[in-house]
């Protein structure tokens, strides 16, 4: 079964570039400018002030987790979230919100619970989902009908 290729965006020079999920690994580079193109391999601590870049700039799926310290869920998925993307690099990325320090983006998205989850695709907002399921495998399900799911 072939995938569709990866839109991945250059760091760099921020051109957008196909690469075929099995050639991320070889230091494929950016047809622009040649440099190596990443992805990220781990969740990134989002804020306000990078939020609507990190949102905006990334091509293919992305993953909003609004979490807090105190949140015994949060620490749940957080492992369940993280092996995801080490299984989906360059098909998904996710932002980490901590809720308290980023109170601003909080608040913007009306996050009452956490885990509270947002979905963008292509930078465009697609779905939400405010606390997280009781059984670990219906989100399983959700973000892999998410990830699966192309608008190209
Ligand atoms: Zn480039």
């Amino acid at each position: 079964m072939s995938e569709t290729p990866l839109i991945v965006r250059c760091t760099n020079c921020l051109s957008l570039n196909r690469v075929p999920q099995e050639k991320l690994e070889r230091g494929p580079r950016c047809g622009s400018c040649k440099n190596v193109i990443e992805v990220p391999r781990q969740p990134l601590p989002a804020t306000a002030a990078s939020f609507n870049r990190e949102v905006e700039y990334w091509p293919e799926t992305l993953l909003v987790f609004f979490w807090s310290s105190w949140c015994l869920y949060c620490k749940i998925y957080e492992p369940l979230i993280s092996d995801l993307i080490a299984r989906k690099p360059g098909r998904l990325k996710v932002l980490k919100v901590d809720i308290e320090a980023e109170s601003y983006l909080a608040e913007r998205f009306t996050v009452t619970k956490t885990p509270t989850f947002l979905v963008y695709k292509n930078g465009v907002f697609a779905v939400r989902m405010d606390g997280a399921p009781k059984e670990k495998s219906e989100f399983q399900t959700w973000i892999e009908n998410l990830l699966n799911y192309t608008s190209y």
